[in-house]
């Protein structure tokens, strides 16, 4: 990278801080945006700082949104009995896309894991035992991914949740253990929906 001046270094890495994004990706992306028009960079610049300084969390089941309270969290046609979790929005987002999930959401932003000193505090259970409180809910989907993680928080919240008296259930397996949902197609995506069992 020696062969490069200072602000193009520069440029370069910090692209390359970015997930999944290599030395070689870096340099040719700070380059494609060396040879993009101004106009373009500050429309890209300013997307950037427009996102971050408005994405939120939805008041109500914690996932990240432009809005106080989420598109799924506002529409009174979903099925606001049938609440499924997840770690992430973009668990989420998986989810929505096969669009045969009609109940709404809670995102964890996590999984309790030990070994990284994250506890059961540090997601947002607190927020998920409150609504609990205060909604009528009939069924708690948990769709923590299948790692051990996963599987853990799946258990703890199941323990957690039943003495309520709220059906508790979990996604089938058929996805690989260790499995990301983003990256698991919508068909497997839709037999777990389809297949879980109660726990
Ligand atoms: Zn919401």
């Amino acid at each position: 990278m020696e062969y490069y001046s200072e602000k193009i270094n520069k440029l370069i890495a910090e692209l390359g801080m970015l997930p999944g994004i290599g030395t070689k990706s870096a340099q040719r992306l700070a380059f494609h945006i060396l040879d993009m028009s101004d106009e373009q960079v500050e429309r890209f610049t300013e997307a950037i700082k427009d996102a971050k300084k408005n994405v939120r969390h939805c008041r109500n089941c914690q996932c990240l949104t432009d809005r106080e309270l989420c598109p799924i969290c506002s529409n009174p046609s979903r099925n606001h009995k049938m609440i499924m979790v997840v770690e992430s929005t973009r668990d989420l987002a998986a989810y929505e896309k096969i669009g045969k999930f009609n109940g709404v959401y809670h995102v964890l932003n996590g999984v309790i894991s030990p070994m990284l000193g994250i506890g059961p505090a540090d997601i947002n259970l607190k927020e998920l035992m409150q609504r609990l409180q205060q909604e009528d809910v009939e069924e708690l989907v948990i769709a923590t991914n299948s790692s051990v993680e996963g599987e853990a928080t799946a258990m703890y919240i199941s323990k957690l949740v039943k003495p309520a008296g709220i059906k508790v259930s979990r996604i089938a397996s058929g996805i690989p253990v260790g499995g990301d949902l983003e990256y698991i197609d919508e068909v497997t995506l839709l037999r777990a929906l389809d297949g879980r069992v109660e726990l």
